[in-house]
């Protein structure tokens, strides 16, 4: 089956915000899954990121998780007999050195001992793949595939690890290196392969059967897709962009400041974020403290 594609290689799925003339943010022109999670996770972040579009780069897990993603896009693109664990430490050597020589993993200045962890990291990660599946039994569509499609009025754009077909149709693949979600959490994680899923049903007439997340080493996280589902996830999708378009309008970012700002590449331009950071690094301290009395 063939898939629209946007097939530029300079496609940047994140290309919104920014300003206008006068150092306003002007509305974005379309919208992905990560950049609406940014959104929803702290509004003022989201203005940091793809208003003012300071750096934010992505740090050791993050460069693991990259590289890992493009060891398992070579491997799936082989032909199915040529899917075996050998294979994929070839194609990783293959990979290594465009990684290692990428600006962003220069940046985080490891020493000899740091990079062997980082490669160990990734292999796990790569490895993880087959505690899941077969790879060699899954039946590829395609791989790294930009998609492009109006969602209920919202320009979206994304990329989706992997299509591929099963005996009922098709599904969307999404590969995670970071730790899985607890039940509770993982409806909200599956937002963003239910919006591949509309969007690919969008484009291709055909709406895939199942969405899954595929937690390297963990578990797989999936659910059937059904037009219920996709309604909640393109909805929900909605309320964002009309928030963003709002916030943009009146130039007015909500902070939301939260666990994540231990992780955020602007507490240092952020009073609350910083406020934050202090206040829970106060209770770790109490805490250690109070298992310290407590053992004593
Ligand atoms: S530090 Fe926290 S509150 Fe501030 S921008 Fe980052 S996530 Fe938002």
């Amino acid at each position: 089956m063939q898939l629209f594609v946007d097939s530029s290689d300079t496609y940047d799925p994140n290309e919104v915000g920014a300003t206008d003339e006068n150092g306003s943010p002007s509305a974005p022109r379309q919208l992905s899954p990560s950049s609406a999670a940014t959104f929803d996770q702290c509004p003022r972040r989201w203005r940091f990121r793809y208003v003012e579009r300071l750096p934010d780069p992505p740090g050791r897990e993050a460069l693991v998780g990259t590289f890992a993603h493009r060891v398992l896009e070579l491997l799936m693109q082989q032909h199915p007999g040529r899917r075996s664990k050998d294979d994929a430490r070839r194609l990783a050597r293959q990979a290594w050195p465009e990684m290692a020589e990428s600006y962003e993993y220069l940046e985080l200045g490891l020493d000899e001992d740091a990079a062997f962890d980082f490669r160990w990291a990734a292999w796990t990660a790569v490895e993880g793949l087959w505690d899941l599946e077969e790879p060699s039994d899954v039946e590829v569509i395609s791989t790294e595939q930009h998609v492009s499609a109006t969602l209920d009025g919202v320009p979206f754009r994304g990329v989706v690890d992997r299509v591929e077909s099963d005996s009922d149709g098709l599904v969307i693949s999404d590969y995670k290196s970071g730790r899985a979600p607890s039940l509770r959490y993982a409806a909200s994680r599956l937002q963003q392969v239910l919006l591949y899923a509309a969007a690919i049903a969008e484009e291709v007439g055909e709406q895939p059967v199942r969405a899954q997340l595929l937690y390297l080493g963990q578990k797989v996280v999936s659910t059937e897709v059904d037009s219920g589902e996709l309604d909640g996830a393109v909805g929900q999708f909605k309320v964002t962009w009309e928030a963003i378009g709002e916030s943009c309008s009146n130039d007015d970012f909500e902070v939301r400041p939260g666990p994540l700002c231990c992780y955020c590449a602007y507490s240092q331009r952020c009073p609350e974020g910083q406020a934050e950071i202090s206040r829970r690094e106060e209770l770790r301290a109490a805490e250690e403290q109070s298992l310290l009395q407590m053992a004593g």
